[in-house]
Parts: C-alpha cells; sequence; structure tokens
C-alpha cells in the first residue's frame, strides 16, 4: 500500500503518519530525509541538491523527483507512506507522472485539514518542561494546559519552569511554510486537489482539530 500523506504544520501530520506506518509495515519517507539521505551518499542528485541547499534556494523539482522516486522505489514490496512531498501543483503532477511511468501505484491520498490560524496557535502553544521532556504542556489544549503560579505559567506536572522552543516561535518561518501549503492556486492545497479531480485515487479528508487518538480513527476506519 502506497499512500500520500498531507496536513499543514502544525496538524500533527508526522503523529499520524507513524500510527499508520505501524499498523501497515509501511516505510515512512519524509521528504527532508530523502535530501539528507542522498547527500549523505554523495550520489549525484544529491550533489546538485546540496548546492541549491547551500545557497539557500529551493532545489528544483526535476532534481527532487527523481531523488523522491529512488527512496520510493526502495521500499516497492513493503509499500510507503510519503510524508512533506509533494508541495506544490506541479510536483504532484510531476510525481504523479513519475509514479506512473516506474510502476508504482499510489493508493490513497490522505489530507489533515485544520484552519490556518489553528495551525499556527498549535505550533505557537507548545511549552517544554524545564525538568521533563515527557511533561507535554500546550496553552491551547485544555487537557495539556499549564497552571498558574505566582502569576505565571509553569508545568501542570511537576511546577516546573517552562520555555518554547525558538521554532515554535518563529512567526515568520510559521507563516512562510503555511502561504505555501494553504496556497490553493499552485501550492499544497493546489496539489491535494489535484488529486481529489483526478478521481482514480481515494482522497480521504479528516477533521484535524480533533485529538491525536479521533484524528487517526477516521484515518485508519477508511483503510482496509
Ligand atoms: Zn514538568
Amino acid at each position: 500500500m502506497n499512500i500520500l500523506a498531507f496536513g499543514p504544520n502544525g496538524s500533527g501530520k508526522g503523529t499520524q503518519g507513524a500510527i499508520i506506518k505501524d499498523k501497515y509495515g509501511l516505510a515512512h519517507i519524509e521528504s527532508g530525509a530523502i535530501f539528507r539521505e542522498h547527500i549523505k551518499g554523495g550520489t549525484e542528485l544529491g550533489k546538485k541538491a546540496k548546492e541549491y541547499i547551500e545557497r539557500g534556494d529551493l532545489v528544483p523539482d526535476d532534481i527532487t523527483i527523481p531523488m523522491v522516486l529512488e527512496t520510493l522505489g526502495k521500499y516497492k514490496d513493503q509499500g510507503w507512506l510519503l510524508d512533506g512531498f509533494p508541495r506544490s501543483l506541479a510536483q504532484a503532477e510531476a510525481l504523479d507522472k513519475a509514479l506512473q511511468e516506474s510502476g508504482m501505484k499510489l493508493d490513497y491520498v490522505i489530507e489533515i485539514v485544520l484552519p490556518r490560524e489553528v495551525a499556527k496557535e498549535r505550533i505557537m502553544g507548545r511549552r517544554l518542561c524545564a525538568n521533563d521532556n515527557n511533561h507535554p504542556n500546550h496553552i491551547a489544549f485544555e487537557a495539556i494546559k499549564p497552571v498558574e503560579k505566582d502569576g505565571k505559567l509553569v508545568c501542570r506536572v511537576c511546577g516546573g519552569e517552562l520555555s518554547t522552543r525558538a521554532d515554535d516561535q518563529d512567526e515568520e518561518a510559521i507563516n512562510k511554510r503555511h502561504d505555501i501549503y494553504y496556497d490553493d492556486k499552485t501550492g499544497t492545497m493546489a496539489a491535494v486537489n489535484y488529486f481529489k479531480n483526478k478521481g482514480d485515487v481515494k482522497v480521504i479528508s479528516v477533521d484535524g482539530s480533533k485529538n491525536i487518538k479521533e484524528v487517526s480513527e477516521s484515518i485508519l476506519k477508511e483503510l482496509p
């Protein structure tokens, strides 16, 4: 079984991908890992990609698509779940064509639907406990909300100090990623719509505003 997973940053796509991968024994392939693998392995494509990345430029599709395809091909028999690619309509069309030519069939597209403001809130609301990484705190989730102590928010489990991850508070970077994701003309939403309109692959759209368990249940009930 081969699956594409879509969802904005903050939608829990990585978590859901891991649940599905475990259930079906799929290879969970993240687009970032494909780049790293090729660059580390010093492949021709990796060398080319590295030049773009080092300049801070986007790696063009004629390098990315063959890289993705090569990695997917390795898991042809096992089946795969691809996460974080395609990001644009052009990439969706190119990937679809390349998959057909390679004889690999795309079975499902999973889309985790979440309003942009909520996705942003979910990223920015994460809090880290100074005492224990396993004490989840989040200002937007009632169940794991930090508690107030002396006018300050502290860990709901141990009362420890809370901090944020710098990446999570980088609003500009979050907005930039979401600009690409929510773009339904040429961006990632356009890629999702491409598969919806094609009609020969089943698109499973689920409400990402529910909790992790509810979201995974609504995905799994649509899968065989
Ligand atoms: Zn704590």
